[in-house]
């Protein structure tokens, strides 16, 4: 079998998923829709064509994308570029001839063998510092099938691997394909409320929360739960308070804080997302303190 997924990132020598120098592997689609997402980008599942305008110069360009473009989603409008995405297919080829990179399609299709020696070829980092492979998202787990393989040839090698996940998955499929080739999972809490879970993901929190608990109860690996502190919806005292009561009734002692990086509203122009959740601002250490001390107070 020679399964793909979409992969929308690759970045190599991160440090901040998880213990050395790593590279994280970003793959495409969520079941989740949270209001706050960090990679919008990533919650469908294959291609998505991002347009940046302020590189576009139409007037000073032969645009070869109109002539590329099958569906005639790109038209000239008052001199500027338009792109009508509900004709876009997605196809790309008006990417591959924009020399300015206004248009780019994020991502692409890589098997397992691909991807791998994408990523192997920084082993002697991995070694020299304890790092390896992170698999993120998007949610990794929605291509459960590839990751087994993935995850197998990694470790066939002695490449160490890691998770980052928000626990929507179907634990007997994760039990058997995934955890034997994991040595670390990140595990993301977001909210405690299942109603505020509905209102700010679109799903009920309930798998994600027995998913954790079956995860801390039958894993001998680590399980690192992480909260993403989002202003006014996770970073609330009551979510804090209901988290740490949450996890203090389960015994489970150790959690982390992920503060709000507003950066990712400048991926909203790209791709023409329209969200309400729009706080633009980062958190000071007062705000991230106050968190902290919610969390340990109940
Ligand atoms: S998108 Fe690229 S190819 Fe198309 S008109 Fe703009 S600069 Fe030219
Ligand atoms: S991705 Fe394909 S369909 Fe969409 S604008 Fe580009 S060429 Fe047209």
């Amino acid at each position: 079998m020679d399964s793909k997924a979409y992969i929308f990132d690759i970045k190599r020598n991160t440090s901040e998923d998880g213990p050395g120098i790593r590279t994280t592997v970003f793959f495409k689609g969520c079941p989740l829709n949270c209001s706050w997402c960090q990679n919008p980008e990533g919650i469908a599942p294959g291609p998505s064509l991002s347009f940046r305008p302020e590189l576009c110069h139409p007037d000073d360009c032969d645009r070869p994308c109109i002539k590329a473009c099958k569906t005639k989603a790109l038209t000239l409008q008052d001199q500027l570029l338009r792109l009508d995405r509900e004709r876009c297919d997605k196809c790309g080829r008006c990417a591959t001839v924009c020399s300015r990179h206004a248009l780019e399609q994020v991502g692409q299709w890589l098997n397992v063998d691909e991807l791998f020696y994408r990523v192997a070829i920084d082993k002697p980092f991995f070694d020299a510092t304890g790092g390896g492979v992170t698999a993120s998202g998007g949610e990794c787990t929605t291509q459960m099938n590839f990751l087994h393989e993935f995850f197998k040839k990694l470790k066939a090698v002695g490449i160490r691997t890691a998770i980052e996940t928000n626990g929507m998955f179907n634990f007997g499929r994760f039990a058997r394909l995934l955890l034997p080739w994991l040595d670390l999972i990140y595990f993301d809490l977001k909210l405690i409320d299942e109603a505020a879970s509905i209102r700010h993901t679109g799903h009920s929190n309930r798998h994600i929360l027995d998913n954790l608990l079956r995860l801390t109860e039958s894993a001998e690996i680590p399980v690192k739960i992480r909260i993403p502190l989002i202003p006014e919806i996770t970073a609330t005292d009551e979510n804090l308070r209901g988290i740490a009561r949450f996890l203090r009734e389960h015994r489970i002692k150790q959690v982390s804080v992920l503060p709000y990086n507003p950066l990712w509203l400048d991926k909203l122009q790209r791709f023409d997302m329209d969200v309400e959740y729009r706080h633009g601002a980062f958190m000071s250490d007062a705000e991230i303190e106050h968190c902290i001390d919610c969390l340990q107070a109940s």
